[in-house]
This record gives C-alpha cells, sequence and structure tokens, in this order.
C-alpha cells in the first residue's frame, strides 16, 4: 500500500503495480495522483552545474561552496517535503543565518496562522466524514485541487453519525466566483463576484442575527441562513480563492465562524495544496513562533514581510529552492530576482527553476522512492514507506550532507 503526495490529502490506500516505465496496475488513484506517481517515469533530472552534467557529490559540494559564501543566504519550497527533510533545513538555516521561508508566503499562510494558533476551531477529516451534516467549499474547487475529498470524507461516505451520508443527510455548499466542477455536484452554490466575499460574509452575518442582508439575492441568502442555521456539525474548507479575496479582512472569517458557534458546531479546515505545507508551518511555528517568513541572520531570529520570498528574493545572492518551481509560479519580478543570483535546486523531476538553476540536485520522490512523514491538510501526521527502490538520495540525506559539510 502507498501513500499519494500529489496533494494534503494524501491518500494512504493507495494499490499499485509499477512495470518498466509505466504504471500498469493501479487502485484507489485520482486522475490527479495518476499524473503524480506517473512523473517517476517522466521528467527526471541529473545533477547538473552551469548546465553540465556532474556526479552528485559534485553537485553537492558546489551547493555548499555557493551557501557557504553567500552573504545572504535564501531557502524556500518545503511544503513539498517530508518532516525530516524540513527538519534538517531548518536547522541548516540557522547554521547558515539563511532567511527561510514557504509557499504558504503567497497562499495559505495567513489562514494556517490562525488554524496553528488556535484562533480558528479546527477538527480531523475523520470528524468530517463521522459527524459533518453540512461542509462549505469556499473559494474551492476540490474535484480539481483534491478530487478524493468529496468521496473519502466531506459528501458520499457514511460516517458514525452520518449513516444516510449525501443521499439525505449531508449538505454540500460552494461559495465561489464561478460554477466549478464541484459546484456541479453540490445541493447549493451561491456565486459571488470576485473580490465580494467580504460583503458575501457580512451579509450571512446580516442573516444569522435575523436582519435582512444588504448584499446579494436576499431570498437565496436567506436560504443560506436557514441551512446554516440547522446544521448540527458544519465545516468550512476555505480556499485560496477566499484568502486572496480577504487578504487583510481575514478577520471577518473570524467573526463569521465565531458566529456561527454562537449558533451551532463549526469548524475550519483550510484547503491547503500542497503535501507538506501544514508540516512546514507547525515545523517552524514550533521552532521560531512563525510559521514562515523568518530571518535567522547573524543569530536573530525575526519574521515579517522583510522575510518573505518576494522581499528576499530581492536582496539574497544565493537561494535554495527545494520542492518548489517559484519561477513558474511567482511574479515575473520575484522570478527574475531569483534566476538572476546563485541558484540551487533540490527536485525530483525538471521545472522552470531546475532549467534556471546553477547547480540541480536530483532527489528520490518521496511516498514512491523514500520515505519519512507528512502532515495531512487536517493535522493528522500521515508515514509512508518507499514502494520503488531508487539511489537517489532523499531531500533529507541531501539537506544532511550540505549541513554536515558547511
Ligand atoms: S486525492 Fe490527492 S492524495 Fe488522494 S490520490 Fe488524489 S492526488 Fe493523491
Amino acid at each position: 500500500m502507498a501513500v499519494c503526495t500529489g496533494c494534503s490529502l494524501l491518500c494512504e490506500d493507495i494499490e499499485l503495480t509499477l512495470k518498466t516505465g509505466a504504471i500498469s496496475q493501479v487502485k484507489n488513484l485520482c486522475r490527479k495522483g495518476h499524473g503524480h506517481f506517473q512523473a517517476l517515469f517522466t521528467e527526471r533530472i541529473v545533477p547538473k552545474i552551469d548546465g553540465q552534467e556532474v556526479s552528485v557529490d559534485q553537485a553537492i559540494t558546489k551547493a555548499v561552496d555557493i551557501l557557504r559564501n553567500a552573504k545572504h543566504p535564501l531557502l524556500y519550497g518545503w511544503s513539498n517535503s517530508a518532516l525530516e527533510a524540513q527538519r534538517v533545513g531548518i536547522d541548516l538555516g540557522k547554521k547558515l543565518g539563511a532567511t527561510i521561508d514557504d509557499t504558504s508566503s503567497f497562499c495559505q499562510g495567513i489562514l494556517m496562522e490562525l488554524v496553528l494558533t488556535g484562533k480558528l476551531p479546527t477538527c480531523t477529516l475523520d470528524d468530517v466524514r463521522n459527524f459533518a451534516d453540512t461542509s462549505v467549499f469556499w473559494g474551492a474547487d476540490p474535484s480539481n485541487s483534491h478530487p478524493r475529498l468529496l468521496s473519502r470524507f466531506a459528501y458520499y461516505p457514511r460516517g458514525s453519525k452520518r449513516q444516510k451520508s449525501y443521499e439525505e443527510e449531508r449538505n454540500c455548499l460552494v461559495v465561489d466566483v464561478r460554477k466549478s466542477a464541484t459546484a456541479k455536484l453540490c445541493s447549493n452554490y451561491f456565486r459571488v463576484p470576485p473580490g465580494g466575499d467580504a460583503d458575501f460574509i457580512a451579509s450571512v452575518i446580516d442573516v444569522l442575527d435575523g436582519k435582512i442582508p444588504k448584499y446579494g439575492d436576499k431570498k437565496r441568502m436567506i436560504d443560506l441562513g436557514t441551512i446554516l442555521r440547522k446544521t448540527e456539525y458544519g465545516v468550512i474548507f476555505p480556499g485560496v480563492g477566499l484568502v486572496y479575496a480577504l487578504q487583510d479582512k481575514i478577520e471577518l472569517l473570524k467573526t463569521l465562524v465565531a458566529k456561527l458557534n454562537e449558533i451551532t458546531t463549526f469548524k475550519v479546515v483550510p484547503m491547503v495544496e500542497h503535501y507538506n505545507m501544514r508540516g512546514f508551518n507547525q515545523l517552524l511555528l514550533d521552532d521560531s513562533g512563525s510559521i514562515n517568513r523568518v530571518s535567522f541572520h547573524s543569530g536573530q531570529v525575526t519574521h515579517g514581510p522583510e522575510n518573505s520570498i518576494m522581499a528576499a528574493a530581492k536582496i539574497c545572492d544565493a537561494a535554495l529552492v527545494i520542492g518548489s518551481d517559484p519561477l513558474s509560479s511567482l511574479p515575473f519580478g520575484t522570478a527574475k530576482s531569483l534566476a538572476g543570483v546563485s541558484l540551487i535546486a533540490i527536485d525530483p523531476r525538471r521545472s522552470l527553476t531546475t532549467d534556471a538553476a546553477q547547480v540541480v540536485i536530483p532527489s528520490a520522490m518521496y511516498g514512491l522512492e523514500a520515505g519519512g512523514s507528512a502532515i495531512r491538510m487536517d493535522g493528522v501526521r500521515i508515514e509512508f514507506e518507499p514502494i520503488v527502490k531508487s539511489d537517489l538520495l532523499s531531500d533529507e540525506q541531501i539537506l544532511a550532507r550540505i549541513k554536515e559539510e558547511i
């Protein structure tokens, strides 16, 4: 049985048979996970320095040389790596006096911080399956991002208190700017215009207070208020769509959840995309008091926007990127800054970042070629074993070598 690291659901029930060059038989793997596993056979990379193929030892030695001589090193990525590698990475950051940040810095971080610091009530996905009668997907489309969330936990399965499941006992609500694939499956869809989420929340709070809502279709808003009021155990799954729309108004979500909890039980589980973003956020929080954007420069621990990838990319003189492709995913200015410094990429497969990196170190793919552990989107720790033999080093082994040699 394998664990899929294709998304933060970390499905543990994957049965697959691999034959030369392809997955020959598979059970329980979704389309997204299939693509993730299939990547084992495609887009693999070799160790390189300045575009020339070298040995792994040479690539590691060059990475050590770059980091040792950097005045402002940046360590970035982390969300697609195991806890064990993240732990070594944070220690490496301390040893180097580096800035360290992860992908949560520009997506779910603001929300994850509220959950990890206990400012938003949360629950496990097993609680969702057993107790939840209302799931609200807000600015999220799990049918594409977490394809088995509805079938394993949120809508279709029978749970200990939800034996009648979606046919009679579960509501699935979608609040989004478009009628997504998930909205087409669910019982209720509420459209918000781009950026209209704050007004929508204010109207839901009005309805829950027994007032006429100022925003949106009044009848639909009152219908929504009725569903929420009748809920016994509700869960809001906020996606990046909601986080981007609210930004510095994220407190509004807290207010709504507090209002709902005056009436019934409501929890929040952020729709984390990368399989171990939550793990990195938890480790760094425990270590430094902040979930991301931390600097260990000159032996001092500081955190704040000046340590975000966007700001740090402008002043760093070397960057180590692990399990991430910032040159494809970050704004052009940040990508351009990173491409202009001594860049080290550790990754199981090819990306724009590995193409541009001065030093490329291939790593084993967690869940397939390397064992370790990760924190699922709901905070549950999942362990995984390698299911195929590989000569490649894991992220943890590569980082430990770099740390030791520095
Ligand atoms: S839902 Fe996510 S973890 Fe589960 S099989 Fe699909 S990609 Fe993998």
